[in-house]
């Protein structure tokens, strides 16, 4: 029988070690952008503080770093980058904060594709694969790992658990694109960022003929993705950067093609959004896509 008094202590002692890492000094992470960051939480749970230079709905593609940037990094114990060129401003802003911590690639291991369009450069938005993820998250299991060592178990458990729901995502878009005829699976979109999510899951992503990605398409140009349509029996239309609904409207009229509703690429939405963490951002997409091209 233990004693009040040994009970008290054991007592103690299990509070002790079991006390999250919030007491602690949690490791600072600082990742490049929102979906990283998303990531790092999974896998580094109570022990990791993580922050993102580039938050929800914002592009870092165009990121223009401030000196506060700087200073965050200088701040931070490990860094974790995705690399392939999606973070063009980084190696600069990295020499100009002085940083001694590991610059983690998260990337590093994936099979890399060739960004569509011209000069062979690679495509940066890998994350658009749920089986790239799990290289991801593998990643940074062994960049917070190195950097403190205690959390060693957690970091591997909270890796396992989180690769195990990116099995079952891939698993589910996977099946779900299943049931779309094979000749209704593409799409006309204005987003380059789909390439690897078209390798992955099989729907084809066609650009907008002669329209710029960056800007507004004018009637003119409309009135040619129409002609594109009908000649390539596209099933589904997702042309977020028409403002005009009168010219949608259109689209749909003359084509018969279903016009799609918003998909995220670069960056998580806020929590209020559709897209507050990267599986959300996975099943929104999947969804929309989807329910364009079922019959
Ligand atoms: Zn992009």
């Amino acid at each position: 029988m233990l004693s009040r008094r040994h009970l008290l202590a054991a007592i103690v002692a299990v509070l002790v070690a079991g006390e999250p890492a919030a007491a602690q000094e949690r490791l600072k992470v600082l990742a490049t952008f929102s979906i990283l960051g998303d990531l790092v939480k999974n896998v580094g749970g109570d022990r990791v503080e993580v922050a993102a230079l580039v938050g929800p709905d914002s592009d870092a593609h165009v990121y223009a770093p401030s000196p506060a940037d700087a200073r965050k990094i200088a701040d931070a114990k490990v860094v974790v980058t995705n690399g392939l060129g999606f973070e063009g401003w980084m190696s600069r802003l990295v020499r100009a904060s002085g940083s001694k911590a590991p610059i983690i690639v998260a990337t590093n291991g994936i099979t890399v594709r060739k960004a569509a369009g011209a000069r062979g450069d690679a495509d940066p938005h890998a994350w658009q694969s749920a089986a790239n993820v799990k290289v991801y998250v593998a990643n940074i299991r062994d960049a917070l790992t190195a950097a403190d060592p205690a959390g060693r178990e957690l970091f591997q458990a909270n890796a396992a658990a989180y690769i195990a729901k990116l099995d079952g995502l891939d698993a589910e878009i996977k099946s779900a694109v299943a049931a779309i005829p094979v000749d209704r699976r593409r799409i006309i979109s204005g987003h380059d960022a789909f390439g690897y999510f078209q390798e992955a899951y099989g729907i084809e992503f066609i650009a907008p003929q002669g329209v710029s990605t960056e800007a507004e398409p004018s009637a003119r140009d409309v009135a040619r993705i129409i002609t594109q349509i009908r000649q390539l029996k596209i099933p589904a239309v997702f042309l977020e950067n028409v403002s005009d609904p009168r010219l949608m409207q259109r689209v749909a009229q003359e084509t018969g093609a279903r016009i799609g509703g918003k998909l995220y690429s670069d960056a998580l939405t806020s929590n209020k959004g559709d897209a507050p963490t990267y599986l959300d951002l996975m099943r929104h997409n999947a969804r929309e896509l989807i329910a364009a091209l079922a019959h």
